[in-house]
């Protein structure tokens, strides 16, 4: 890899007893989509305001295109945030919104022009040029706020929440324009989002936060594949966690109190216990044939497919994904999970 635009090295950050940020390091690669990704609380603004300069960190090293960023002031970092509540000026059209970092800079006015209007075509905004902000639809204040933010040309541009006040429908449609955007600018983007559906659509690589700690780095379905903690399994997507214990008589295997599940890969001793995470689409469900017996209890209908609570013991209810056929509350099945499906997490994790 050539030398990161950003590197955040081992920062900290407390307000009085409260631990923001605790030796977190992160690099983010020119042209690159991040995305910081953890529940309430978990530190992903206070990092955001770090490397924008709105904080300081209590210690630690940011650099940005290698450049010490100690002591930089905001605006002398090649850097620009965009807020989750756009603080759009609501005086001024949005002509003059997306002009406003262009005209601080002290730009020629034909060169302000042919910014402006290259970032309203790219964000389709250019029959809008005219409107004031409160005659918008949030959608798109939303792309006033991304084209203003982009127009300066920063290095690095950092997004709290940006789809956080739009719908559902609208979201998904956004998140496609604003990857697109970012291709075609070839701005680095870090995106704060506790949202963990938008950050595997979205993101090249997402930094799984938890209590001011980065638990995990990684492209999207490392993540949702391979997560490095049961933390990260439980945050990102749904997981069954099953308990039991590893024997090593006949080839390695996972045993739990319903089925004895071979695993090849496993570091883990004879007798250690464990907690598997597996994943509701990694179990098959059929109505007959060979398998686990269990009996669905509840289902929730999702469209592409069925979540069913399939009961396989006394103590465990496991959720498994259908993507054929009906099922009705009662109905005896018979799941099967593959060799090696799923992470095993040791207990002491
Ligand atoms: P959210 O998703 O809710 O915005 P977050 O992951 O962005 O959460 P932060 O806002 O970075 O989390 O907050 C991290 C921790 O630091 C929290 O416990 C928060 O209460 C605390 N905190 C943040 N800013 C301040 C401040 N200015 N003074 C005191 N405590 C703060």
């Amino acid at each position: 890899m050539t030398a990161p635009l950003l590197s955040v090295s081992e920062i900290s950050k407390r307000y009085g007893a409260v631990v923001a940020l605790e030796g977190v390091s992160l690099n983010v690669g020119a042209g690159e989509f991040f995305a910081l990704l953890g529940p309430s609380g978990c530190g992903k603004t206070t990092l955001m305001r770090c490397i924008a300069g709105f904080e300081t960190p209590d210690s630690g090293k940011l650099t940005l295109k290698s450049a010490d960023l100690s002591g930089v002031p905001p605006h002398r970092r090649p850097v620009n945030m965009m807020f989750q509540s756009y603080a759009l000026f609501p005086h001024l059209n949005v002509y003059e919104n997306v002009a406003f970092g262009l005209r601080r800079k002290g730009e020629r006015e034909e060169a302000i022009r042919a910014r402006v209007s290259e970032l309203l075509d790219m964000t389709q905004l250019a029959p809008f040029g005219a409107r004031r902000i409160n005659e918008l639809s949030g959608g798109q204040r939303q792309r006033v706020a991304l084209a203003r933010a982009l127009a300066p040309r920063p290095a690095l541009l950092l997004l709290d929440e940006p789809l956080g006040a739009l719908d559902r429908k609208l979201r998904e449609e956004t998140q496609f324009q604003l990857k697109e955007i970012q291709r075609k600018t070839r701005t680095s983007f870090v995106i704060v989002t506790h949202d963990q559906d938008e950050a595997l659509a979205i993101a090249d690589r997402i930094a799984v936060m938890r209590t001011g700690k980065v638990e995990q780095i990684a492209a999207p379905i490392e993540i949702y594949e391979k997560p490095a903690t049961r933390f990260v399994a439980g945050f990102v997507g749904e997981m069954n966690f099953i308990e039991g214990e590893i024997a090593r008589d006949d080839g390695a295997a996972f045993v739990t109190s319903f089925a004895r599940l071979p695993r090849a890969e496993c570091a883990l001793p004879q007798g250690a216990r464990a907690t598997l995470g597996l994943r509701p689409e990694r179990i098959e469900v059929s109505r007959d044939g060979e398998g686990v017996a269990g009996r669905v209890e509840d289902f929730v209908f999702r469209g592409e497919y069925t979540l069913l609570r399939v009961r396989v013991a006394p103590d465990v209810v496991l959720r498994v994904g259908a993507y054929d056929g009906r099922f009705a509350i009662g109905d005896d099945v018979k799941l099967t999970i593959a060799p090696d499906a799923g992470v095993l997490f040791a207990e002491s994790e």
